[in-house]
């Protein structure tokens, strides 16, 4: 009999006690798996296959609305506007990328195991037949909000499905019942039955805990859980999707292993909100995604499971077919391709109290290096630790060109602004700026250079442009002269002068300043 087949009997005569611990399904699901496969595992991908390759990944992605029957309005409950979808795919590309806002919060410790998976998923504009879609298909489903991991499994994606082979499948169900907030089946689970997988392979999600609040507008409603609000269910299950187990390994105890190396060994599943209790002779990594903290708690994968995630796109066929470049076409994502975004060097004063006189730039790009305009570029200031505290958006131009008005620095120190873009794909440039002196008073002072002129040197940390006015004793205007002046460079003013004093009126985008010159 097929192995599968045995399994899915088997968990259709689950009862109802799965309890209070299954926040994931996949955990039932790999514990039936091993029962019935006790010499399964998960090769260690490590050491072997290091950096096989280090391209972008592009996942074409549809999500299924599998909504209840009474919410056939979209953005009714279960049938979720586009915004709180394409929310979840940015949280996803966030998250998978290390673009989180929270990386921050990760154990110092840890921090330095932080990766980036470079894996980025794109709605598909193509849908199965070829025609234009927004990657999202809506389907009223009876039994939305008491969808069973057992026999409705199937039967649920039997009603919308798009070649798992093709697209990642991401099915959305008013509610999982018994507590659980999604699961989703490992590659390893599926590679030996290419007829079940075709039927099983994807991740499903309860409504209320797709999407994320962090990427929510003002006035858009999403029906989100208070916990789970962040969108780290679907990266949770997204991270079983590319063969992630739970940083306990599935066995339970110190013995039981996830098989990727620098996630510390950890017993069983732990809830809430947590911090590295010691155990199993190392603190633990509570804040790893492949956990069950609450969600404001997790902010990281590390470079192991990074690395294991790739190395499961190279070598399962049946995920490798979502990502070449034949797929890429046919499910309209090949132009997509990941945008590029850079903040312009910023030149110009940064002063406690002033406002800033030049603008932040930069330039969004297509993969292929060409400018793109349209796309809404947001700007927040993040200092710590009291997190973003300025916040704007703009959109770029058709050369794909933005700029933004910083706001005047309330306070000496270091600011941090980062630019992105939300979708498709959640891209980040940030730029440090620290506070200059406020006070622009002493930054230039005057020296002779021959008989022909005086020097003039400046103290400006970064060019700056100077209109000087040479005045004599009676305030006589004799000559003017804009100059932009050099680090602590000198400039030369070819004013011939005589005997005499005169007045120097140096004005700058910091201020005026004048100097007194005396010739002798
Ligand atoms: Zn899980």
């Amino acid at each position: 009999m097929n192995k599968f087949l045995l399994l899915f009997s088997f968990l259709m005569f689950l009862t109802h006690a799965w309890g209070q611990g299954s926040k994931c399904g996949t955990e039932e699901l790999l514990r039936e798996f091993r029962l019935l496969h006790p010499n399964a595992s998960i090769e260690n991908s490590q050491s072997t296959h290091r950096a096989l390759y280090d391209s972008i990944i592009i996942i074409p992605t549809v999500v299924h609305v599998m909504h209840g029957l009474e919410d056939s309005v979209v953005g009714r409950k279960s049938n979720l506007t586009k915004k709180q979808i394409e929310s979840q795919i940015a949280a996803l590309n966030r998250d998978f990328n290390r673009e989180n806002w929270d990386s921050v919060a990760t154990d110092p410790m840890f921090k330095p195991l932080g990766g980036k998976a470079k894996i980025l998923f794109q709605l598909a504009e193509k849908d199965p037949q070829g025609n234009p879609t927004d990657g999202i298909d809506r389907v009223p489903y009876a039994n939305s909000y008491g969808h069973g991991m057992g026999s409705d499994d199937i039967r649920m994606k039997n009603l919308s499905r798009w070649n798992p082979e093709k697209y990642f499948n991401l099915w959305v169900v008013g509610e999982i019942l018994n507590g659980t907030l999604g699961y989703a089946f490992l590659p390893y689970m599926l590679a030996t039955d290419s007829t079940q997988r075709k039927r099983l392979d994807g991740v499903v999600i309860g409504s209320y805990y797709f999407g994320s609040a962090k990427e929510k507008s003002a006035n858009d409603t999403f029906y989100l859980d208070a916990i789970y609000n962040l969108g780290r269910t679907t990266v949770h299950e997204v991270g079983h999707y590319f063969n992630l187990d739970h940083t306990w390994g599935n066995g339970g105890g110190c013995s039981s292993t996830d098989s990727v190396e620098d996630t510390p060994i950890s017993n069983n599943p732990i809830f809430g909100c947590q911090s590295g209790p010691f155990e199993c002779g190392n603190y633990r990594m509570t804040e790893n995604y492949m956990e069950y903290s609450d969600d404001r708690c997790m902010n990281i994968f590390t470079k192991g499971q990074v690395e294991r995630m790739r190395y499961t796109v190279r070598e399962y066929p049946f995920r490798f077919s979502l990502a070449d470049t034949a797929n890429l076409r046919a499910t309209g994502l090949f132009p997509y391709e990941p945008k590029r975004l850079e903040l312009d060097s910023f030149v110009g004063n940064f002063y406690v109290g002033r406002p800033v006189s030049r603008k932040l730039s930069g330039t969004v790009f297509n993969r292929l290096n060409q400018p793109w305009g349209g796309s809404t570029v947001y700007l927040e200031l993040k200092t710590s630790p009291l997190g973003a505290a300025f916040y704007d958006s703009v959109t770029a131009t058709a050369d794909g060109r933005f700029s933004f008005q910083l706001p005047t620095p309330e306070a000496e120190g270091v600011y941090s602004f980062h630019a992105f873009i939300k979708t498709p794909n959640f891209l980040v440039d940030s730029i440090r700026l620290t506070t200059q002196t406020s006070a622009p008073k002493n930054q230039f002072w005057v020296g002779t250079v021959g008989e022909n002129g005086f020097s003039l040197h400046s103290k400006m940390a970064y060019p700056m442009n100077v209109t000087a006015t040479i005045g004599d004793a009676t305030g006589r205007m004799l000559q003017q002269k804009k100059f932009l002046t050099l680090n602590d460079g000198i400039v030369e003013l070819d004013f011939p002068f005589p005997t005499g004093v005169y007045w120097i009126r140096l004005e700058t985008e910091v201020g005026v300043e004048t100097v007194k010159w005396i010739q002798r």
